[in-house]
């Protein structure tokens, strides 16, 4: 039997007898204002657009599940860890960091990687990058930091003196600095990156005991990255190469996977470990603290309409479910106002009720209220306002977390050891990298930093000196600098 065809209909659901032919005085116009469905077409796409992501604009996702592989109950309640073999469906979105929604997928930048667990009590984010630590340790730098990775204000071009004056002043950005212009800034689609929370959170148990964790989800596909020549290359020849990618290969039943594990380190070790283990900046060393297996994510479902799931998705690193709750790493507070901020923007107060942001295996039951588009029920008749008398929802005291101590002279502090910002991009330079790992890194940084003014060439590559006397001599050559300078200023840091 043939399929009945459906009808098209205006927003209100009339049918539309034409949608070929506006409707005029007379076969040559002019136009009638009370043609409603061409004002409604037209004034609905004029709003297609909503302000796009300050960072993290341009993306691809997929839904797919995490599967629990081993026990993890002795440091989490979170009860989508509760046994082995127990299944949660997820979205991930991954992306670029400072691009236009237009912008190349290939060009050197960390990869967002963001993955939403619908747990059976409530959603629970994941909102890592594909490297393990970051550019700056305190929220008060982020807008300045980004205003210099995105366009001159007067030029409206990308400028390498204010990317790399703002860098140079800031060296604990060097370990981030290094990873980034190794090949792993411009890697071969988003099936090939490891994600890392950076972060550290604090996970609790039944029993109320705690412990801090990092977290790694790493693929499964292994690590594949672009050389600089081949990324640029394909920022003009397929700027969308990882956006397809992703698309293709679930597409095609080849679904990417990755392995997840934590790093779990006690809370009296944490008073006492040789790096502050809140410092985003920073990794804990696998020999001090082994990765420990906890599952798997499987991507296997592509999304059906892009707009709808993965422009509209909205992650937080705030969005924690009973287990899981933030440590004091000042990066991470930060973002656990600025993400729900920038929904509210872009999206609306009621974000969290649009389909893929919707907790779906855990239904929200708030008193939050009206709004603009407030697409659910509302509360229907329900009592608004807590506490009441009228078997509204009421607060669950069993889910807390334990406390932890937190002493201290209120006030704007410095960091307390700046001394080691340069060790672990060192130890990454000399004994993590291959030796074409580092004449990759010196090429590309050369090739960047280049295009800067002397003075920053400089004061750059003294802070690469402090990390590695071989890496800082080896982009002083580079760039043709003079090697005394650099030291000289090397021994100031
Ligand atoms: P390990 O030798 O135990 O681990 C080295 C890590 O470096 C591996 O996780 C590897 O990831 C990763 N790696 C390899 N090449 C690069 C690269 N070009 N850019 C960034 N990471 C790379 O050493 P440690 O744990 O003692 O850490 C040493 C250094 O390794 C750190 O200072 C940090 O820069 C880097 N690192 C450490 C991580 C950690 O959590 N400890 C995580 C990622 C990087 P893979 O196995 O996936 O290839």
């Amino acid at each position: 039997m043939a399929k009945k065809k459906k009808t098209l209909t205006t927003a209100h659901g009339a049918p539309v007898p034409d949608d070929l032919h506006s409707m005029t005085a007379g076969p040559r116009g002019p136009g009638l204002l009370q043609d409603v469905h061409l004002v409604e077409k037209l004034a609905h796409f004029d709003r297609e657009r909503i302000p796009e992501r300050v960072v993290h604009a341009k993306g691809a996702g997929a839904y797919g599940y995490f599967e629990v592989t081993h026990d993890v109950t002795r440091y989490t309640r979170a009860k989508f860890l509760s046994e082995k073999g127990k299944r949660t469906e997820v979205f991930a979105r991954f992306s670029t960091v400072g691009g236009e929604k237009g912008s190349a997928d290939s060009e050197r930048d960390p990869r967002g990687f963001a993955v939403k667990f619908y747990t059976e009590e409530g959603n629970y984010d994941f909102v890592g990058n594909n490297t393990p630590v970051f550019f700056i340790r305190d929220p008060l730098k982020f807008p300045d930091f980004i205003h210099t990775q995105k366009r001159h204000p007067a030029t409206n071009l990308k400028n390498p003196d204010m990317f790399w004056d703002f860098l140079s002043l800031t060296p604990e950005s060097v370990h981030q600095v290094t990873i980034l212009f190794s090949d792993r800034g411009t890697p071969r689609g988003y099936r090939h990156i490891n994600g890392y929370s950076g972060h550290t959170f604090k996970w609790y148990s039944e029993k109320g005991e705690f412990v801090w964790v990092k977290i790694h989800f790493k693929t499964d596909q292994g690590i594949e990255n672009f050389t600089r020549e081949e990324a640029t290359r394909l920022a003009g020849t397929d700027p969308d190469q990882a956006t397809r990618d992703l698309y293709e290969a679930i597409a095609r039943g080849d679904y990417p996977s990755w392995s997840v594990s934590i790093q779990v380190m006690h809370p009296d070790e944490a008073k006492t470990y040789r790096f502050n283990p809140f410092d985003i900046t920073k990794v804990w060393p696998h020999s001090d603290y082994p990765l420990i297996p906890v599952g798997k994510m499987v991507l296997d479902r592509n999304p059906e309409n892009y707009f709808a799931d993965v422009e509209q998705a909205a992650f937080s690193p705030g969005t924690l479910v009973p287990g899981f709750a933030p440590s004091p790493d000042k990066m991470l507070q930060g973002r656990i106002f600025s993400y729900p901020d920038t929904h509210r923007h872009r999206l609306g107060a009621n974000y969290q009720l649009l389909p893929v942001n919707v907790p779906k295996a855990n239904p929200a039951q708030t008193y939050q209220r009206d709004g603009n588009m407030r697409i659910d029920e509302n509360g229907g008749g329900g009592p608004n306002y807590y506490p009441n008398s009228y078997e509204g929802p009421t607060p669950d005291p069993t889910v807390a977390e334990p406390l932890f101590e937190v002493t201290g002279d209120a006030g704007r502090h410095e960091y307390e050891h700046p001394n080691d910002d340069f060790v672990q991009a060192g130890e990454l330079y000399r004994r993590v990298m291959t030796d074409t790992d580092r004449d990759h890194l010196i090429g590309n940084i050369v090739a960047h930093l280049g295009n800067a003014k002397p003075e920053l060439q400089l004061r750059q590559t003294a802070i690469f000196y402090r990390a590695d006397s071989d890496y800082g001599s080896r982009v002083a050559e580079g760039l043709g600098l003079d090697l005394k300078g650099v030291k000289q200023r090397a021994a100031k840091l």
